[in-house]
């Protein structure tokens, strides 16, 4: 992500903060030393923001850490004034996953909670809220018990099932198991524009345009991602069939065909690599290469017969394209292979077919996790 820098590294993770990071901690010193008229005023607000963005931190190592006991990479964690964001290699692919890396985050904060209550009170506090955040907060134990409230509202306010929030993760996750993760995110992401534009209009009508900004991110976040993993979806589990040429395309030969009539083929069609068929049953196949050494060779070969190759692999026509038709096509060396069904040639898988289907699969390398993007919305209401 632009104009964040790297503040520190936990368990293989950068931790970065986006510089606008600073813009709202220097609004949160303006405003507290506008409202108590004391230096210790600005300084109270900044520490509480600073103290609540170290435990939008840990919400966000709550994700990453179980994400990286399921094996997911993490590339770092960011800071921006809205929010934390966990960048994930890859999202998780089994819904379960996505479950636990998604509660672990407010789990965190749950178990924060009653700490710093625990420690406000030991300090003296009076177990109520600060009418004003800017000139509330009197003592040392009431700040513990704020933050204790804090992490309540962190926690419950990405528990909403408002996708890309983390409640919005849970619901697509548990609509995944049945629905598949396409419609699963589909509906997920509307029920997310649906709370954004409530959000929205909550926020305009009351006056709370940080709550209005958070919408809008919650908006094009759940756009976005919806996006992102409908052209993910649109690719995985692409089978053979759906991107070889068939048969009705594909020129095939027989074991009587002369080496002039092959030759033939090449030189007027489009085709390199030609499926050798007897009886209706693959016997082999003749390249490019056979066809180009033959002409050039001294001797003179009569019949396909006498050149294709024999040992040639196959691929079923039901295969996954880039988990198993791939790698066969790798190995073989061949940039074609006969697709069969029951050993009949239904049709042939290039690499160009192979190539064409990874262009539409080609992802976005950092994928971006929308964390808790209502932090700062919650002191900014106060
Ligand atoms: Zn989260």
């Amino acid at each position: 992500m632009g104009g964040a820098f790297k503040i520190g590294r936990f368990s293989g993770i950068d931790v970065r903060v986006h510089w606008t990071f600073f813009l709202l901690l220097a609004y949160f010193a303006f405003i507290g030393y506008r409202a108590s008229g004391s230096l210790l005023g600005a300084l109270t607000d900044t520490v509480t923001i600073v103290a609540l963005f170290i435990c939008v931190l840990l919400h966000e190592f709550g994700h990453s850490l179980v994400a990286q006991r399921l094996g997911l990479e993490i590339l770092s964690i960011t800071l921006l004034p809205l929010g934390g964001v966990s960048n994930l290699e890859s999202l998780p692919e089994k819904p379960s996953d996505e479950v636990k890396i998604t509660l672990a985050g407010p789990l965190v904060n749950v178990v924060l909670a009653p700490i710093f209550f625990g420690v406000g009170l030991l300090l003296g506090a009076v177990p109520r809220m600060p009418t004003d955040l800017f000139t509330g907060i009197g003592s040392v134990g009431q700040f513990f018990f704020y933050l204790g409230y804090l992490n309540v509202v962190l926690a419950v306010f990405n528990l909403i099932p408002a996708f890309p929030l983390d409640g919005g993760r849970v619901l697509r996750a548990l609509l995944a198991i049945r629905l598949g993760a396409l419609r699963a995110t589909d509906i997920s992401s509307r029920v997310g524009q649906l709370f954004a534009a409530a959000f929205f209009l909550i926020g305009l009508l009351g006056g709370n345009f940080l709550l209005a900004l958070v919408a809008l991110f919650i908006f094009f976040g759940a756009t976005g991602e919806a996006q992102m993993v409908r052209q993910q979806e649109t690719t995985r589990g692409l089978s053979v069939s759906e991107v070889m040429g068939t048969k009705s395309r594909t020129e095939t030969v027989t074991p009587y065909h002369t080496f002039g009539q092959v030759l033939d083929s090449v030189i007027h069609g489009y085709q390199e690599d030609f499926p050798v068929v007897e009886d209706g049953h693959l016997v082999g196949m003749i390249t490019r290469e056979e066809i180009m050494a033959a002409a050039h060779s001294p001797e003179r070969y009569s019949s396909v017969r006498e050149l294709m190759k024999t040992n040639v692999p196959t691929i079923s026509s039901q295969a996954d394209l880039f988990e198993e038709a791939l790698p066969i096509l790798q190995q073989s060396g061949l940039r074609a292979l006969p697709v069969t069904e029951k050993g009949e040639l239904v049709g042939m898988l290039t690499i160009e077919d192979v190539g064409q289907a990874s262009l539409l699969r080609r992802l976005p390398r950092e994928v971006s996790r929308i964390g808790n993007r209502t932090t700062s919305q919650e002191t900014a209401s106060r």
